[in-house]
């Protein structure tokens, strides 16, 4: 156990950077709001380097400048990601089946909502960016679907999917899959928050599908009580890994523009605030993962031997002094008074459930 690495979340990005902006040979950077073309938009943080806007238009939030393709390729095979990605091997190796950085009750609530469509056991499925293939496997031994198929990025993810869950999963990325091939559903579980560029995501998703094709699209919430709660140390505000942050309307504009209409949709809503405070304003204002792992939290692992834990304190106070939290023009956001925080969320953890939007699943067709 005295061997783990510890990777730190701010340590992995600081490659990306060069006096806080980011290398130009990683940059991608958008003119407009990726949803609805409007080029007015809103600061409304600045958080790790990334800046946030709000289109002022459509609302949409995104993280700009962002990671082009090979900032993007490089992020998403870090030491960082891959010891996240590890974690859930470590999991379900020693025994949890499905786990991923999402519940088992989430996976369910999916399932819920595709049973009321008309697809049958053999109804062709793809997941693109599966991951491990944990809902793709969940897919299989939960709900019986036969004919399932998955592609992700990350190496070591498809590995494990082929490998230990025996699912057809391949390590390609969606602009180089033959879209010879269609699909009755084809599902974006938690992926479109990390793409670059939304619209070509788009644009390959509809490709497999044909117009009686279902497309099931989940994402984090952009759930105003929830940064409220949180501030900019929510979970979701985390780039280069999640930088598209939807709520109802701007996922119905953009699919609108692919000519696909929400079917069927449902908000999940979860137990926000606490977690927050506990894991990330207190005493955590950093991400960090682990190889080997050691437990997991929200998708990654948090240090639980004191001496991990003391160099992690020790390393985000010294951060913590330089960073200036903002409040968005709108007022929106708040900066959280650590102290005075710490007390008000002892107090209501104890009566009140701080009940937020933290994700939404949406099921769509093509329009008539
Ligand atoms: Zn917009």
């Amino acid at each position: 156990m005295n061997n783990t690495n510890t990777y730190l979340y701010s340590e992995e990005i600081k490659k990306f950077f060069d006096k806080g902006e980011i290398k130009n040979e990683y940059k991608l950077e958008l003119e407009n709001c990726p949803v609805c073309n409007n080029k007015k938009v809103d600061i409304i943080f600045k958080h790790y380097n990334f800046y946030y806007k709000r289109c002022k238009k459509c609302s949409f939030v995104f993280a700009n400048p962002r990671l082009n393709d090979r900032g993007s390729d490089i992020w998403y095979n870090s030491n960082f990601y891959n010891a996240a990605v590890e974690t859930e091997y470590f999991q379900v190796k020693n025994g949890n089946r499905f786990l991923a950085s999402l519940t088992l009750e989430f996976f369910e609530i999916a399932l819920t909502i595709l049973k009321k469509l008309s697809l049958t056991k053999s109804s062709r499925i793809l997941d693109i960016g599966c991951g491990g293939g944990a809902f793709l496997n969940y897919l299989k031994e939960m709900g019986g679907f036969l004919n399932l198929a998955g592609i992700d990025l990350n190496e070591k993810a498809v590995l494990f999917a082929r490998k230990f869950r025996g699912l057809n999963v391949e390590r390609i990325n969606a602009n180089s899959l033959s879209t010879n091939e269609k699909y009755d559903l084809v599902i974006s579980m938690e992926s479109i928050e990390h793409a670059n560029n939304i619209n070509m995501f788009m644009n390959i998703l509809k490709e497999f599908m044909t117009k009686n094709s279902y497309i099931l699209i989940t994402t984090p919430y952009n759930d105003k009580k929830a940064t409220l709660l949180g501030g900019i140390w929510g979970d979701h505000y985390m780039a280069p890994n999640h930088i598209n942050f939807f709520n109802l309307k701007s996922i119905s504009l953009l699919l609108a523009k692919y000519r696909l209409e929400i079917i069927d949709y449902q908000i999940i809503r979860g137990n926000l605030g606490i977690g927050l405070i506990k894991n990330r304003l207190l005493n955590k204002r950093d991400w960090a993962t682990h190889y080997p792992p050691i437990s997991v939290e929200h998708g990654v692992t948090i240090p639980k031997s004191s001496n991990n834990h003391i160099d992690y304190v020790k390393y985000i106070s010294s951060d913590a002094k330089k960073t200036n939290l903002q409040k968005s023009n709108n007022g929106e956001m708040v900066s959280p008074f650590y102290s005075t925080a710490r007390k008000v969320y002892r107090l209501l953890s104890e009566h009140i459930n701080l009940k937020c939007k933290t994700h939404m699943m949406i099921v769509a067709k093509e329009a008539n």
